[in-house]
This record gives structure tokens, C-alpha cells and sequence, in this order.
């Protein structure tokens, strides 16, 4: 075949994806050994029925041609509904854009703010896709650790570094993967470091709904943030709608007509009776408390499994669907443990690494298990780990 081009190699980086778990996991599920399976962020409930009848009535109704390709009038609107009530500030449909899934916002997001070549900081750990999506803009992402040992609330030295020179700093809280919401200090530090340097915040909020430990509050509510600040935002966590790729940008009003032809020449809109299962979704908020509400009891559920466990410490975890677990008193390495609890124990997690390098010596469990399954599955990984770090269990003998 003709050579590839260059743009596409750059995406890839270094092809590294730090999913080695999740396959292993397939692959034994596969094979009739199933484990208990903590590595993937989706629901394992299904899309509540009553969406999915909404999108099979707009379809037989003949949604299905073209739509509005910055999204329909009522999704707009009942988007910016939503937007302003989580933000306590005006927002109209004016500011909205429909994209297919936050994953596309985000991608439409750097697209907005980067030109070849500009730098634009990520906080680690992070999302795994954060990276290539900003090279996928012709970015150049830059890496700005947050400790755990601050509960992975990024620090104002480090960031304020890494900050020097780029076009765009870009935030997740609640945070995927360790599950930390950012303070008011966290931020109204990045707040003043995006008005002095005068970045573009990308905040991904697609987890907006789900705050336990404290409220999420947006990063665009903060005085001088709302002309700079680009939020993505999803149907895909609040709703258990991952497959319905409906997700948005709520920014400045300028910028959102700017990306109208971005959106025309990507994708060309999403299909209208998605937009009409959204929608339908949006007004009934009952569905996003009943879906959040289970996220939020299987975090209590998970916080007691590991009380206590000295050598698996859930620090962070105050919302998502997640919790980042501390292993380092084992004296493995997060991926080690991993592998260890996925041939051993059957108990599939991620390595704390395949997020980044400040994930390392953590392992990350999804709340995506029945109660009583999660329960069972990280009171084992307790009790590895305390063993492991009292020397009553060898890592070797795997
Ligand atoms: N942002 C974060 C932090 C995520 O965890 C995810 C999905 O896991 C996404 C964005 C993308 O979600 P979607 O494209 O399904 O809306």
C-alpha cells in the first residue's frame, strides 16, 4: 500500500495501550474462566429500556435522515438546561455542540484551541486516550504529575511549569482513573493559571454526575473561566449510554458557531433519533439519580471492603467510577500486582502505570460489578495485598 501519513504514525506515539490486562481478562473469559472483571469503565447494567423505546419511537417516526449537525433544537436546549443548573451560570443553546461521545468533544475541543506543533498539558494519571487525542490535533501533549500523596490534586509548582508555553491545559474531575474531585483550591489554582498564562481549559466533566466524597464543582463557573473554559460532557457515564455516542462541548458561543464546520466536515452530526433518546433522556433526571445512586453505593460498598487493609489504600476516591488503589506497600509495582491478582486470584484490575507514571504502584478497580461481587472481590485484594507486604506471600509464586 502507499505510505501512511506521517499525522497518522504521530497519533500512535509509541503504540503503547496498557490494556494487557483487559485482553488477558477476555481472553480467559473466553476459555470459561471467567474472572471477576474490575478493569472496564462501563456499566454492567444495561441502557435503561424506556431510552431505548424513546429512540425506537423517533426512529419508526422517520428520525432517521439527516439531522442538525450542532445537534437538535431540543437536545440543545435541554443540554444547556442541564449545563447551567450544574454550573450556576447562563448557558444557552447557543453554547452547546452535540458530538459523537465526549471522546469526540474532546477531540473537537483541541482541534479548537491547538495548532501544529502546540503543547498542551495533561495531568497524570489520566484517561489513556488524553494523549493521542491531543496528537490526533496536531498537539504535542505534555505530561504534569499529580502525587498521590496530595490525593492526585495536581500541585501549583508542577503545574504552573508545565503550563509555561502551552496553548491548553486540559482537566478531568471527577477524575477517571482515580477517582478524585478537585477542590476549590485545586480549582481556583488552575483557574488562575489559565487566566495569567492565557490557556484554554479543555474540562472533561463526563463524570459530572457522579460525586460522592464532595461536590463536583465546574472549573467554567469561575469568575473569568466561563470565555476560556471548553466542557465535554456525555451521555455515556450519567445515563449508561456508551453506545449511543452522544456527547457535547458547552464553551463561549463564538468558539461553538467556529466548530460548526468542524463538526460538518467530520461527521456530519450524529443520527436524530439518538438525539431524540438523549433528550428524552435529559428530562428525566430520575434515570441519571437511580444510574449515579448505584455508582455511589458501590463506592461505600468498595471504601469498607478495603478499611482497614494497610497495604491497599483507596486515598483519593471521592467520585466516578472508580477507585485508584496504593499497593506500594506490597513492594510491587502496580502492573506486577495486577498480573499477580489476574493469574492468581482471578480478579482483573489495571495497572496503575497503563495512566501514566504517577499511577504507578496503584492499581484501579471499576465499580462495575454487583455489590456483593465487588465486595468479595476487593476484600481478596486486601487481603493479597496485606499479605504480600507482611512477607506471607511471595510474588513469584505466580
Ligand atoms: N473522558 C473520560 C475521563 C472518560 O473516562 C471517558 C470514557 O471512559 C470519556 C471521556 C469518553 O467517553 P464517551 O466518549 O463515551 O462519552
Amino acid at each position: 500500500m502507499p505510505i501512511p501519513s506521517d499525522q497518522l504514525r504521530y497519533i500512535l506515539g509509541d503504540g503503547g495501550h496498557g490494556w494487557e490486562i483487559l485482553i488477558r481478562a477476555r481472553q480467559l473469559a473466553a476459555a470459561g474462566d471467567p474472572p471477576l472483571n474490575l478493569c472496564v469503565g462501563e456499566h454492567d447494567e444495561p441502557t435503561p429500556p424506556e431510552i431505548i423505546a424513546a429512540m425506537e419511537r423517533s426512529a419508526s417516526a422517520g428520525h432517521t435522515g439527516y439531522a442538525a449537525l450542532e445537534g437538535t433544537a431540543g437536545l440543545r436546549k435541554a443540554l444547556a438546561e442541564r449545563v447551567s443548573a450544574r454550573q450556576g451560570r447562563a448557558c444557552g443553546p447557543q453554547n452547546i455542540l452535540v458530538t459523537a461521545g465526549g471522546q469526540s468533544a474532546l477531540h473537537y475541543a483541541f482541534r479548537a484551541v491547538l495548532d501544529p506543533g502546540d503543547a498542551a498539558v495533561v495531568i497524570d494519571p489520566y484517561y489513556v486516550p488524553y494523549p493521542g487525542t491531543i496528537r490526533a490535533a496536531g498537539g504535542v501533549p505534555r505530561i504534569a504529575p499529580a502525587r498521590a500523596e496530595n490525593g492526585f490534586q495536581p500541585d501549583f509548582e508542577t503545574l504552573d511549569a508545565a503550563c509555561d508555553g502551552a496553548r491548553a491545559l486540559l482537566i478531568n474531575s471527577p477524575n477517571n482513573p482515580t477517582g478524585a474531585i478537585y477542590s476549590d483550591e485545586t480549582l481556583e489554582m488552575i483557574a488562575e493559571i489559565c487566566i495569567r498564562r492565557d490557556l484554554w481549559l479543555i474540562s472533561d466533566e463526563v463524570y459530572d454526575g457522579m460525586a460522592y466524597g464532595r461536590p463536583h464543582r465546574s472549573a467554567a463557573a469561575l469568575p473569568g473561566m466561563a470565555e476560556r473554559t471548553l466542557v465535554v460532557g456525555s451521555m455515556s457515564k450519567s445515563y449508561a449510554m456508551c453506545g449511543f455516542r452522544c456527547g457535547w462541548i458547552a464553551g463561549p458561543e463564538e468558539m461553538v458557531s467556529l466548530l460548526f464546520s468542524l463538526a460538518l466536515n467530520a461527521a456530519y452530526g450524529l443520527p436524530g433519533f439518538i438525539m431524540d433518546a438523549a433528550e428524552f433522556a435529559l428530562e428525566r433526571p430520575e434515570i441519571e439519580a437511580r444510574i449515579c445512586g448505584t455508582f455511589e453505593r458501590r463506592h461505600a460498598v468498595a471504601l469498607r471492603a478495603l478499611a482497614g487493609a494497610q497495604a491497599a489504600r483507596a486515598g483519593a476516591s471521592d467520585g466516578a467510577m472508580y477507585v485508584m488503589i496504593d499497593i506500594r506497600p506490597t513492594g510491587l509495582s502496580g502492573r506486577d500486582f495486577a498480573h499477580l491478582m489476574l493469574e492468581e486470584e482471578r480478579i482483573a484490575v489495571m495497572p496503575g502505570e497503563s495512566f501514566g507514571a504517577a499511577g504507578a504502584g496503584h492499581v484501579r478497580a471499576t465499580l462495575t460489578l454487583p455489590d456483593d461481587q465487588l465486595d468479595e472481590a476487593l476484600r481478596r485484594l486486601a487481603a493479597v495485598a496485606e499479605d504480600l507486604a507482611a512477607g506471607r506471600r511471595s510474588a513469584a509464586a505466580g
